[in-house]
């Protein structure tokens, strides 16, 4: 898989709140760059969980652990060019800055910015219903922090933008990067 863009490779990772529009925005952003013949590697937990990380829970340094992984991979991909976009609601300040300082140059941190109340009422997987009834323990935004991230290289807020308009703000961003690289 050879990108015959003239980029090195990038590390697009997307934090944000469960429900915020990470992976409805990777996918996006993947089917416009493969329009443009821009080859990338969507990496999330369902992926990574099943393989890559199946040893590992969910305790605090699992979940270290998990993003440690996913970083040194995303590292490899970019050193072969290769873009890699990263959904994962990585929710502190201490673990994006462990990835940033695996990737380097390569990392482009992208905060999808969708408030609680609104995470809350999309409800995707009804897993906040469940962390609300306490069904589901240290769940982000409910019973743990998510750190917003102060400085990232990229925002995009959602609430009151449809679908298409926020995959298209954030291709723009992206494609502008990658065209500075
Ligand atoms: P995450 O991967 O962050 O958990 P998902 O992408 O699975 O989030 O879910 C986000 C949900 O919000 C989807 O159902 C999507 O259709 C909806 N949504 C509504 N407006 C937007 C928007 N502007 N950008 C992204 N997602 C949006």
């Amino acid at each position: 898989m050879v990108n015959d863009f003239k980029s090195k490779g990038k590390v697009i990772w997307l934090t944000g709140l469960s429900g915020s529009g990470k992976t409805t925005l990777a996918n996006g952003l993947q089917e416009i760059l493969g329009e443009k013949k821009i080859s990338t590697k969507s990496l999330d937990g369902d992926v990574i969980r099943t393989g890559l990380s199946k040893d590992l829970g969910f305790l605090e340094k699992d979940r270290d652990e998990n993003i440690r992984r996913v970083a040194e991979v995303s590292k490899l991909f970019s050193d072969l060019g290769i873009i890699t976009i990263n959904s994962f609601i990585s929710p502190t300040k201490k673990m994006r800055d462990q990835v940033r300082s695996i990737v380097g140059d390569c990392f482009v941190e992208v905060y999808v910015n969708t408030p609680l109340n609104i995470c809350e009422l999309r409800d995707v997987k009804g897993l906040y219903a469940k962390a609300r009834k306490g069904e589901i323990k240290n769940f982000t935004g409910i019973d743990s922090v998510y750190e917003v991230p102060l400085n990232p290289d990229i925002e995009i807020a959602t609430e009151g933008k449809t679908v298409q308009e926020s995959i298209e703000e954030l291709a723009e961003c992206i494609i502008t990067i990658l065209n500075k690289s």
